[in-house]
């Protein structure tokens, strides 16, 4: 017994520093997301209790909608739009008007929010059907040592270029980009959003 105690107390303190080194190399800064990196856009209380856009941001609208002023007068607030899309990336805004998630997944341009929509609002003549195109922000992974290519592996246009060996953040090729927005849920560090580009931006 005399033995067997001061062993259980050796084992007992080995064991910790063991699980205390491999804990320690697995949360060093470089193997997690930093959380600056990974933070979302800042909201207001307001947007976080009613959905509304971050802080900053134009709403982005479904496909095919007219002019934002012309929009807002258009739109009755019915949820048609919303309730017709089957990918579910539709929500209704704090002030009733339909928006574009990406973080809910991507727009197929399937058209059907357009077909729901009866006031005008959505018109399938609106061409292209947005001007969202993505763009990868500084907590991409490669960019800091961390091998992904999580984008480009879902990107339906093969618009998003990762070099390899973790060499550089990816990069979108804006001529390309639809802003369809599958790359934006992908993503494991949120560090690609969608913003409108006037088309001169992409000659
Ligand atoms: S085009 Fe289709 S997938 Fe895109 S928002 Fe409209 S209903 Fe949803
Ligand atoms: S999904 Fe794309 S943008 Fe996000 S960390 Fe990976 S390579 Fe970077
Ligand atoms: S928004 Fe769509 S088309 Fe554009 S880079 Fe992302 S996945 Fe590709």
């Amino acid at each position: 017994m005399a033995v067997v105690f001061p062993l259980i107390a050796i084992l007992a303190v080995a064991g910790y520093g063991f699980l205390k080194v491999g804990y320690g190399r697995w949360s060093s800064p470089a193997r997690r997301p930093d959380p600056e990196m990974s933070a979302p856009a800042p909201l207001t209380r307001r947007a976080l209790l009613f959905g509304e856009s971050p802080v900053g941001t134009v709403a982005m609208r479904p496909p095919r909608a007219v002019e934002a002023g012309l929009f807002a007068e258009r739109c009755t607030r019915c949820d048609d739009c919303v309730r017709a899309c089957p990918e579910q990336v539709l929500v209704r805004d704090g002030d009733g008007l339909p928006r574009f998630d990406p973080t809910r997944g991507e727009c197929t341009f399937c058209g059907d929010c357009v077909q729901a929509c009866a006031s005008g609002a959505l018109q399938a003549s609106v061409a292209p059907p947005w001007e969202l195109r993505a763009s990868v922000h500084e907590g991409c992974l490669p960019a800091h040592g961390v091998v992904c290519a999580s984008c480009r592996e879902v990107c339906p246009e093969s618009a998003i270029h990762v070099a390899p060996g973790a060499r550089g953040a990816a990069t979108v090729d804006a001529a390309r980009c639809s802003g369809c927005g599958a790359c934006v849920a992908i993503c494991p560090v949120g560090a690609i959003t969608l913003a409108a580009l006037p088309q001169e931006a992409m000659a």
